[in-house]
């Protein structure tokens, strides 16, 4: 039990009640914790924030001007980055029956991530043009409760559009190698590669790979659909591990920085590895729930555990987590993929014909960390898989995912003591069908900071939502007007 906890039993308060009198959507001047995570240590801290950004950081005590009314004063809770999880399907516009902005960076704040990236899929249109691009951000205009960056899409016949949409502001670009699930996101063939390459090289751009291929004879008609194994061995590892094997030799010949999204197969590990040695500037993703559930486990017709790679068995799950202790994978992401239930066939209990996508944005943080203290990971370990390695592959890493003096007061605070079960009403995603409803995590979120705002507070909001929209511009290129650079 932790000391929070056990003065809360002795007072019979909750825990956040001893935070603060700062209203939510008010600014912040000191946030003070005995435990504040930085670089290298956890310690007793307070973190002075100006305009927004982090000014100075101070034994705890070591400053005394500002007025009580805008100090959070958090005791023993963890004072951390916010956490940045640069893989969300937020569907908006063209399908906001799925999900959209207001309800994802809702439920993002109330998770700590602070700020999000957009997938360039399942919105409609889907983020493939400029023009697109300018739809999308029209779309999140005034409704994100964190900050948002977009990735762009790679699809046959985009070329053109490439270098304008970086221009414009977006880090990089994501392409399937197998069929996205959706006819206005084609799949790129490895000519289309070749030439993306080329206009890519020289810039500070990353390409994202959707790693699977269709290499497979397909299942037999005769297989029971509802059974989940069945769908495992529809997705065998060999086609993450081809894939991927052709991802190498693209990103050796012409040096353009490749991420996987989403590895599931640790058979994949070893080229990754090799690859990295001979200097591919290579990074991986996985994600909660390959490191949470396994195979053996989902019940039949249970479609809403489906996802493209597939959740495999146990020991693929233990070899993911010792790349993830190796530094061999480099972060941990949500890819948070709802869709309305009806498209889970539930009443069919079909695995091949019920839409892929899992739902778990804002329990990111306690699944991660319930998983993997018990493993030995230290909360310096969450920071660079939750918010440091995923500011760097989007170029935010200069303003984001640290406590510095300097950068965004971005944070969250919580209790990695403290145990809950997922409910129903908690959920803030649009829908709440998701795998995880029931399961005990530990480690609950009590309050969110964007730039200096308390946007989250014990299952409040700010009134308003105050998120901007990230327009990433690389550091040689035209300044324009982005609010960032
Ligand atoms: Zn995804």
């Amino acid at each position: 039990m932790s000391v929070e906890q056990q003065e809360a039993k002795h007072t019979g308060a909750p825990v956040i009640k001893r935070m603060s009198s700062i209203a939510v959507g008010s600014e912040v001047r000191i946030v003070r914790s005995n435990r504040v995570v930085l670089d290298n240590i956890v310690c007793s801290a307070e973190i002075v924030i100006t305009n927004g950004t982090i000014t100075r950081i101070l034994p705890r005590g070591g400053h005394s001007s500002a007025n009580d009314a805008e100090v959070l004063d958090v005791g023993n809770l963890v004072v951390m980055p916010g956490v940045i999880d640069p893989h969300v399907h937020v569907n908006e516009p063209g399908r906001v029956a799925w999900e959209g902005y207001w309800t994802a960076t809702r439920a993002a704040a109330a998770g700590g991530i602070t700020t999000m990236v957009d997938m360039p899929l399942n919105s409609l249109p889907p983020t493939t043009t400029v023009s697109n691009f300018q739809t999308k951000l029209q779309a999140a205009d005034g409704q994100c409760f964190v900050d948002m960056a977009f990735w762009g899409g790679v699809v046959p016949e985009n070329q053109a559009e490439l270098r304008p949409m970086l221009k414009a502001g977006i880090p990089g670009f994501k392409c399937f190698l197998i069929s996205s699930g959706v006819d206005e996101f084609p799949c790129v063939s490895l000519m289309d590669l070749h030439k993306v390459m080329v206009i890519l090289q020289g810039t500070e751009s990353i390409l994202l790979f959707h790693a699977e291929l269709d290499n497979t004879q397909g299942i037999p008609a005769s297989a029971h659909t509802s059974e989940y194994s069945m769908f495992l061995e529809s997705r065998p590892d060999i086609m993450e591990v081809d894939a991927i094997r052709t991802i190498i030799d693209l990103c050796l010949l012409y040096k353009v920085k490749c991420h996987i999204v989403h590895l599931s197969s640790a058979q994949a590990l070893p080229i990754i590895r090799e690859a990295r040695r001979a200097g591919a500037p290579i990074t991986v993703e996985t994600t909660h729930h390959y490191l949470t559930l396994d195979s053996d486990n989902i019940p039949p017709g249970a479609t809403h555990y489906k996802c493209c790679p597939p959740i495999r068995k146990r020991i693929n799950q233990e070899e993911l987590w010792a790349a993830l202790h190796d530094g061999h994978i480099d972060m941990v992401v949500s890819d948070h993929s709802p869709c309305t239930p009806d498209l889970k066939l539930q009443g069919d209990g079909d695995f091949l014909k019920a839409w892929g996508g899992i739902s778990s944005l804002q329990f990111g943080l306690p699944l991660f960390w319930t998983a993997a203290a018990c493993r030995g990971f230290g909360l310096h370990d969450v920071v660079r898989l939750m918010c440091a390695n995923p500011a760097k592959l989007c170029r935010l890493e200069e303003r984001k995912g640290a406590l510095r003096p300097g950068w965004d007061a971005d944070m969250v605070i919580w209790d990695p003591d403290k145990e809950f079960e997922v409910q129903e009403h908690m959920i803030h995603h649009k829908h709440k069908l998701t795998p995880y409803l029931g399961f005990h995590l530990r480690g609950q979120v009590f309050a969110s900071i964007l730039r200096g705002t308390l946007i989250y507070q014990d299952g409040n909001f700010c009134p308003l939502p105050c998120g901007d929209h990230i327009l990433i511009q690389s550091k040689s290129s035209d300044k324009g007007n982005s609010p960032y650079y």
